[in-house]
């Protein structure tokens, strides 16, 4: 079989749904579908959608002469390197501590890989998008929670717990909703999707006004898509909530930059280029930049948004087995 027909499954557990996909080493997806994500269910049949549609996915590669090197997976989570297997992920309990890699080698009997979402879509992004060419790089973004990752020559570093994974308690603010751990400020619970999503139901309830508002009592669902359309057309809710994300953000870029300086920062999740006003929170997040830091250490990093969406996590997930 020919180098050009090896490719891998690609996983990415997402909140609602998960995405399988064959990945080939360039980055490329040929083949994708998605699975549900079950909440609040016991680990066999949290995994028996994205068994089926592992299945399927590796049918269609034996019907279509594709050659499967491995499976790997992106973690909304901690893991546990040396058993190989998740250690917390707080979206899908059961399958902390679950032996996964075991339990997909026996069922695949296929060379199977985990990453941390954020790590995954670091080194996707640095081999095939933002990153390319790059030697320090630093990753932050903002989804369901906030992540980062450091990448140092193409190796995932793991300086600090504090820095490095889902960074839910790092504090980037004097003040802000309380969060779980007691304190105020910490970035989960002023820029996440959760924290944006309960910021513009307190301005509903207080009766704001707007285009934003007006979509929502439509009964629009409220989404980054929706939340950068409105920031585009000038809506004075969006623009205030991206003002905030970006005050937020450049808190923690700035502390990122002093700790590791990176040679480039690529921005993800609703910071990336798949929302159409990236570029306007990107220039309000280096307005703020400038404002705390020196233009010294602002020269120092290049600021891009993420270019692969959540492809960069496949496309990471899967690199080791390629
Ligand atoms: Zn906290």
């Amino acid at each position: 079989m020919s180098a050009d027909r090896r490719v891998a499954v690609g996983i990415e557990i997402g909140g609602s749904k998960t995405t399988v996909a064959l990945v080939d080493s360039s980055g490329h997806v040929h083949q994708r579908s998605h699975a549900k994500t079950l909440r609040g269910r016991p680990a066999a049949a949290t995994l028996e959608p994205y068994l089926r549609a592992v299945d399927a996915m590796l049918a269609y590669a034996r019907s279509s002469d594709w050659q499967v090197s491995g499976i790997g997976i992106s973690i909304p989570g901690t893991l546990d390197y040396t058993r190989r297997r998740p250690f917390l992920i707080p979206l899908l309990p059961s399958l902390s501590n679950f032996p996964l890699c075991d339990f997909l080698e026996n069922r695949y009997e296929l060379p199977t890989h985990l990453q941390v979402d954020v790590d995954a879509a670091l080194l996707g992004e640095h081999r095939f998008g933002a990153g390319r060419g790059f030697k320090r790089l630093l990753y932050l973004a903002v989804e369901a929670v906030v992540g980062a990752s450091l990448v140092i020559n193409g190796q995932v570093e793991h300086p600090t717990q504090q820095y490095i994974g889902h960074i839910c308690h790092l504090n980037v603010s004097s003040s802000g909703p309380r969060c779980s751990c007691g304190k105020q400020g910490c970035i989960n619970t002023m820029v996440s999707m959760d924290a944006i999503q309960k910021r513009v139901q307190r301005a509903l309830r207080r009766g704001e006004e707007g285009s934003l508002v007006q979509r929502l009592l439509g009964r629009e669902y409220f989404s980054p898509q929706l939340l950068a359309e409105e920031a585009l057309r000038g809506d004075t809710l969006a623009l205030q909530v991206y003002g905030e994300i970006s005050r937020c953000v450049s808190a923690a870029i700035a502390k990122y930059i002093d700790l590791f300086e990176p040679n480039v920062l690529i921005l993800g999740g609703i910071l990336g280029a798949q929302y159409c006003a990236s570029d306007l929170l990107l220039s309000r997040v280096r307005g703020s930049l400038i404002v705390r830091s020196s233009s010294r250490v602002c020269s120092m990093v290049e600021l891009v948004p993420a270019v692969l969406g959540s492809d960069a996590e496949l496309a990471g997930a899967v690199l080791p087995l390629l």
